[in-house]
């Protein structure tokens, strides 16, 4: 039997290639935790992807809470800087722990290290925060960026256009603004 691991997802392009990869060797339940995202409906998009990647890979899914305003409360003060996304991933992380803890799991792991946009040295300490290394996977799925977005566009998941909090949005569509 394989051991059991649980798989933050953040969106599901990004959890195709770890998929491919981590189900070889471990029996993965997704878990779908993503406060950042904003607004309600682009969350609700992206949240109805990873229900029909669960469904194609066949994989059970479960699903946080959507405590957005907690997010919004902790990274407003911070949202001009790079801080934001360290508080970001920790949350993530936090939740994903408790997850972790609660439902006896052998290891997790997170999509967030398939997308070269996000700061891997960064997540890797949140990772560590809360995670001994015994019960983490880490793999850099970066390398593979190109084929996973492919395979994304071919099986027809909702693609976003920026990473996913309100202050990115603001990146993404205005030009103007640096962080
Ligand atoms: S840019 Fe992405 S990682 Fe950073 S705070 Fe926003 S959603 Fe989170």
């Amino acid at each position: 039997m394989k051991p059991t691991l649980l798989l933050h997802i953040c969106c599901a392009p990004c959890a195709i290639v770890p998929l491919q990869d981590l189900m070889q060797d471990f029996s993965v339940v997704g878990f779908f935790y993503n406060p950042n995202i904003h607004p309600l409906k682009e969350y609700l998009l992206r949240k109805e992807a990873t229900f029909q990647l669960g469904e194609d890979f066949k994989i059970p899914m479960l699903y946080g809470d959507y405590p957005y305003r907690d997010f919004l409360h902790n990274t407003l003060p911070v949202s001009a800087t790079k801080d934001r996304c360290t508080i970001c991933y920790s949350m993530r992380m936090k939740e994903t722990y408790h997850r972790f803890l609660a439902g006896n799991f052998q290891y997790s792991s997170s999509t967030l290290f398939f997308s070269p946009y996000q700061n891997h040295d960064t997540i890797r300490k949140q990772v560590w925060t809360f995670f001994s290394p015994s019960q983490y996977i880490v793999r850099d799925w970066s390398t593979s960026y190109q084929k996973g977005t492919q395979e994304a566009r071919d099986r027809g998941y909702y693609r976003q256009s920026y990473c996913g909090c309100i202050f990115s949005n603001e990146d993404r569509y205005s030009k103007s603004k640096k962080r």
